[in-house]
């Protein structure tokens, strides 16, 4: 029976916007949803594991990733490096299952340009002020990287238009519940249901 391929759903969006808890409740719910671990050149974080939140490594160890072509995509964000495994995230797809890059605007752009296929979201804060805040509360900054992340929150709102959707986040609820919704159109869209249309022509019930 021919399957549908998966979604790659790309999520950006600026610091403090609330990508991360957006994409951890909706993973929750959506346990056939997969998230594309990334690699990083930065210190973990309080709680974050290796493998799970990101794969840390050294700038050699990356660098030689790189050199390999192992990303779909790479980039340098705040003075660190984030890169997207290339392995795993073509077989999923294949496979049929969705797949969530969480990834920065530089990141997103670069999918956009080797893969037809991608669903790009733009996540946005309620205001600005809200979004400071949010970076403030974190807790996990230093004065300077505060003052980086806030400044390039600015900028990178004026790449909105090349995005497909944008979802404000004005509480993680309403907007898992409009990712839910783009993610339930995006499947019904006649270049999406390729493996459907070949079993009907088969006469293969698609249930
Ligand atoms: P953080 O250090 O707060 O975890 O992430 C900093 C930024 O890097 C966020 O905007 C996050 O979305 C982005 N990021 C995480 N993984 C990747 C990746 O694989 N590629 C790119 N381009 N950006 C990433």
């Amino acid at each position: 029976m021919a399957k549908n391929k998966g979604v790659l759903i790309v999520i950006s969006g600026p610091s403090g916007a609330g990508k991360g808890t957006i994409c951890k409740a909706l993973l929750e719910k959506h346990k056939d949803i997969h998230l594309s671990v990334s690699a990083t050149t930065r210190n973990p974080r309080q709680g974050e594991v290796h493998g799970i939140n990101y794969y840390f490594l050294n700038k050699d160890e990356f660098l030689k990733k790189v050199e390999e072509d192992d990303f779909l995509e790479w980039a340098e964000v705040y003075g660190n490096c984030y890169g997207t495994p290339k392995s795993n995230v073509q077989e999923l797809l294949d496979s049929g299952k969705d797949v969530i890059l969480e990834i920065d605007i530089q990141g997103a752009l670069k999918v956009k340009e080797n893969t037809e296929e991608g669903v790009f979201i733009f996540i946005l804060p309620p205001s600005m002020e809200e979004l400071k805040q949010r970076i403030i509360n974190r807790g996990s900054e230093t004065p300077e990287s505060l003052m980086r992340r806030f400044n390039s929150a600015y900028q990178e709102i004026n790449y909105i238009s090349k995005y497909n959707y944008a979802v404000v986040n004005d509480t993680v609820e309403n907007a898992v519940n409009k990712i839910e919704n783009i993610l339930a159109a995006e499947k019904c869209r006649v270049d999406r249901i390729q493996g459907t249309i070949l079993n009907l022509e088969e006469g293969i019930s698609h249930e």
